[in-house]
């Protein structure tokens, strides 16, 4: 049952079927285009979506708004220090904003920055300091039957290949994403970070973390690391950080905050070029872009998300709208991650062919059977761009992303009817031509209307579809 109760309700949008049908005609098949007035269940992102507790919405009210050296930053640097070990403690608006703080100090131009997975601001945020982004997941990673119980683990071997032939001078850092995002919220291990920073270490170059959902990783490590078995989050925390030399957050994941992020590092000389920066597009240390009441929200919110009784209910509730959807026979990613449930497009929709968008197809579907809003991570949002790593497999999924202390028990189940009846009329399910395809980021404001019958789709047709040269 959920580790909490209720104090505040917020009504939820119930629009009838041809309500539905209206609001997809109008949004071109594209559900970012959707109000949320027009949605019931919204499993869109897990970003910043979460319920804050009465005692964060408490520390709202004792937001010292000194634009220097408020105390709500004392207590923000007192909890990241205390939870992280690090000292050096850098606030900044949300994750990408981190990630640029870090990454335009460490990268330059031809430098290589290896990730298990980069998740999208990452790579961008490498791209745009004109280094090159490169995925070193194991292969485990990219096999959504694969039950390995750490797919978000680094191939350590391909990164001391990398390591030994470009060194240093080439490789200016390296990152582990955990849990990894990208590739459905999947666990890294101790043993596997140890070996990461093991070998970084020896050629010379920093470890930092992407730690958006470290105290989730951390429970998976409780779970299945048998080392382990009795520590509590915060020393499973404290035993991960303490191997690397740095970290970005976005605490609008287990920060359980709205907005919010920091760059951590024990690096003095680094910390202070990072503060420069922070002063021209962020603002004062002592706040980083927020207002200074949200830094009391993160402070409350990231010792929160280390409570145990909190995480085995998130943890549990993505289990359970994955436990119903496997009882009916669909097809997820495997095992389940942290922060959502991954279904397989390609498995789902064995008839509808890439070009068509199988996982778009099916995230109409669920909105126009109950409402509920989906995303698409495969054909369309990748788009032009090939993987890093040329020789993984293009998975095609669809991510049902659960917020933190906002959906009940009976609303998954709701969910899960809801997937579970596309399921059921899975072949009559037709897919999507690409009506408008901006050249970039298009799985924001592409427009898709419904293919016709396959005999009648023709070569030309499909090539429009693709919007592939
Ligand atoms: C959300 C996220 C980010 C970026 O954070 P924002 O707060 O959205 O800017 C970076 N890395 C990972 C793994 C994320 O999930």
């Amino acid at each position: 049952m959920e580790p909490y109760k209720v104090k505040v309700v917020e009504r939820l949008p119930l629009l009838d079927r041809p309500g539905r049908e209206a609001a997809l005609e109008r949004a071109g098949y594209n559900l970012f285009n959707l109000t949320s007035d027009e949605v019931t269940i919204d499993l869109l992102t897990d970003s910043g979506t979460s319920a804050m507790s009465d005692r964060q919405w408490g520390g709202l009210m004792v937001g010292d708004e000194s634009y220097a050296g408020s105390r709500n930053f004392a207590h923000f640097e007192r909890v990241v220090r205390d939870l992280t070990g690090f000292s050096h403690v850098i606030p900044a608006h949300q994750g990408r904003a981190a990630e640029h703080l870090l990454l335009s100090q460490l990268v330059h131009p031809g430098q290589i920055v290896p990730n298990n997975m980069h998740f999208d601001t990452t790579r961008a945020h490498v791209v745009h300091a004109g280094g090159r982004p490169m995925d070193l997941a194991i292969r485990e990673a990219y096999d959504p039957t694969s039950l390995h119980p750490f797919k978000g683990n680094v191939d350590v071997a391909r990164l001391e290949t990398l390591l030994a032939a470009e060194g240093a001078r080439r490789v200016p850092l390296v990152m582990v994403t955990i849990t990894n995002n990208t590739g459905g919220g999947q666990p890294v291990s101790v043993a596997n970070l140890r070996e990461v920073a093991a070998v970084s270490h020896r050629h010379g170059v920093p470890v930092y973390l992407d730690m958006c959902r470290w105290a989730e990783n951390a429970y998976f490590v409780r779970e299945r690391e048998a080392e382990f078995a009795d520590r509590s989050i915060r020393e499973i925390g404290r035993t991960v950080f303490d191997l690397v030399d740095g970290a970005t957050m976005s605490a609008k994941k287990d920060g359980l905050v709205n907005i919010g992020g920091f760059v951590v590092t024990r690096d003095v000389e680094l910390a202070n070029r990072i503060k420069e920066q922070l002063i021209l597009f962020e603002g004062f240390p002592t706040y980083g872009g927020l207002a200074r009441r949200d830094l009391e929200a993160m402070a409350i919110g990231l010792e929160e998300a280390t409570d145990l009784d909190y995480l085995r209910h998130r943890i549990g509730q993505v289990r359970y709208l994955a436990s119903l959807l496997s009882a009916a026979g669909v097809p997820l990613v495997e095992p389940t991650g942290g922060h959502g449930v991954y279904l397989d497009a390609h498995r789902f929709l064995p008839h509808v062919p890439p070009e068509q968008f199988p996982g778009q197809s099916i995230v109409v579907e669920l909105y126009r059977e109950g409402g509920v809003r989906t995303v698409e991570i495969g054909e369309v949002f990748r788009g032009e761009k090939a993987n890093d790593d040329p020789t993984a497999p293009e998975l095609s999924l669809v991510r049902m992303a659960i917020p933190r202390r906002v959906y009940s028990s009976s609303h998954l189940a709701h969910v899960a009817r809801t997937v579970i009846a596309v399921w059921n009329r899975r072949a009559t399910v037709r897919g999507l031509l690409m009506l408008e395809a901006p050249e970039r980021l298009r799985h924001f404001t592409a427009r898709f209307g419904p293919a016709p019958p396959a005999e009648a789709v023709t070569a030309p047709v499909a090539k429009l579809a693709t919007g592939r040269p």
